[in-house]
């Protein structure tokens, strides 16, 4: 059976086309400046050069249509007719409270989507605009919703309520749902397949540390906390966002600076992090090289970086009362060999115990702990889209 992926943002779209009989990339590809001068379309049929086709795309359905011909195309296609893509699997970002797994979209669906909008300005209406386009091109194939913040239904209310008025919740639905879901599900699943274990019998506490970072605590193959919030602003330190702090701290910039509480967030969310810390870059290669030039903001900027997962880790292993294993992934936790020295530094007697040679790796699969290691140290990359895929014919299978 073969499936499409789609991951829209405002003005990009993401495509992966997979065989799921056994689990293949078959191509992939990006769409970039939709909507705007320059568009581009770069596919990529595994296995062969890239196809780079320039041409004016002022939607989303614009887009989807110069997909389609490419998958199709006789070079660099991978279908002779779109008849042959079983059913398509959206990435969406929030589906509020509403869904607690991967659902065939229907009307309702869509309704609820938009119901989320405002919850997720920014990535819910391009998710919905792919839908759709993908719905007029594609009439006949199933589509299926796969959301960021489904893993995380299955928080408790201690746990996802904050501590304001409780009509807040009610009336706005303000609460924490958490994102990056589909990442947690897919490392936690590898996990345990990885240890020979059943999920069921696991505690695991997964680090997704990429530009956006969040970690989760996977007890029994259910998540029962993250540390992503309302928004993906909370929690860790990340490339630019500053993670959890005080919110009082708001409303004193924006007094002393003489700017909104909108701004403050905005340079909450995109002058913060290890980039404001170390007014060096928000990339981690970027701050190791300037830490290894005795830049002292660098070195802070990964320290407290570090130390912030550290924090994490400690509270998800106390509200599992203990883990198996720890899973790091993304473009920091698959690759920063350092980094995950640091985290795991000085954890020994929390059973945690990195050994370094094991863990000199980048982007593959590999358990990097001790023997003597009571928690397992795991770097697992992350697949998205195959856990989309996944997601997706599962669903379909079963109309
Ligand atoms: P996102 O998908 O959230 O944009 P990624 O998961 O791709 O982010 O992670 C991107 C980050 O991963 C980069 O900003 C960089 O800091 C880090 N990264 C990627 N490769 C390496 C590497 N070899 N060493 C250290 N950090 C790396």
């Amino acid at each position: 059976m073969k499936v499409l992926v789609v991951n829209c943002g405002s003005s990009s779209l993401k495509y992966q086309v997979l065989e799921m009989d056994n689990s293949t990339l078959l191509a992939k590809g990006l769409v970039e400046r939709i909507g705007l001068d320059g568009s581009v379309m770069k596919h990529e049929k595994i296995g062969m050069d890239k196809y780079i086709v320039e041409a004016p795309m002022k939607n989303h359905k614009d887009a989807i249509g110069y997909v389609l011909k490419a998958l199709t195309d006789k070079e660099h296609g991978v279908v002779s007719s779109m008849d042959e893509i079983s059913a398509v699997g959206h990435r969406v970002v929030h589906a509020g409270e509403k869904y607690a797994g991967s659902v065939l979209i229907t009307e309702d669906v869509m309704n609820a989507l938009e119901e989320c909008i405002d919850l997720a300005p920014l990535h819910n209406p391009p998710n919905i605009l792919g839908i759709r386009a993908c719905q007029e091109l594609m009439p006949n194939t199933p589509m299926v919703g796969v959301f960021d913040t489904a893993f995380h239904q299955t928080m408790k209310p201690e746990t996802f309520l904050y501590a304001i008025p409780y009509e807040y919740y009610e009336k706005y639905k303000i609460r924490k749902y958490g994102f990056h879901g589909t990442s947690h599900k897919y490392v936690s699943m590898r996990a345990a397949a990885l240890l020979d274990k059943d999920i069921k019998d696991l505690k695991i506490v997964t680090c997704h540390l990429g530009n956006g970072a969040s970690c989760a605590a996977v007890k029994h193959g259910v998540c029962i906390d993250t540390s992503m919030g309302f928004t993906p602003l909370d929690g860790l330190i990340m490339g630019t966002r500053s993670g959890g702090i005080d919110p009082a701290v708001i409303t004193f910039i924006s007094e002393k600076e003489g700017i909104t509480a909108d701004e403050v967030i905005n340079i909450l969310n995109k002058k913060s992090g290890v980039a404001g810390i170390s007014g060096v870059s928000s990339d981690f290669r970027d701050l190791a090289e300037a830490e290894a030039q005795g830049n002292e903001r660098a070195a802070l900027a990964l320290k407290m970086f570090a130390w912030r997962v550290k924090y994490y880790i400690g509270a998800y292993m106390a509200e599992m009362n203990g883990a198996d294993a720890i899973v790091f992934t993304a473009g920091i936790g698959e690759n920063d060999i350092d980094m995950r020295k640091q985290i795991c530094s000085d954890l020994d007697g929390l059973g945690i115990e990195l050994d370094e040679e094991k863990n000199n790796v980048r982007g593959e699969e590999r358990i990097v702990s001790k023997d003597s290691s009571k928690v397992k140290i795991l770097v697992i990359p992350t697949n998205e889209e195959l856990m989309i895929a996944q997601d997706t014919v599962e669903i379909v299978s079963n109309l």
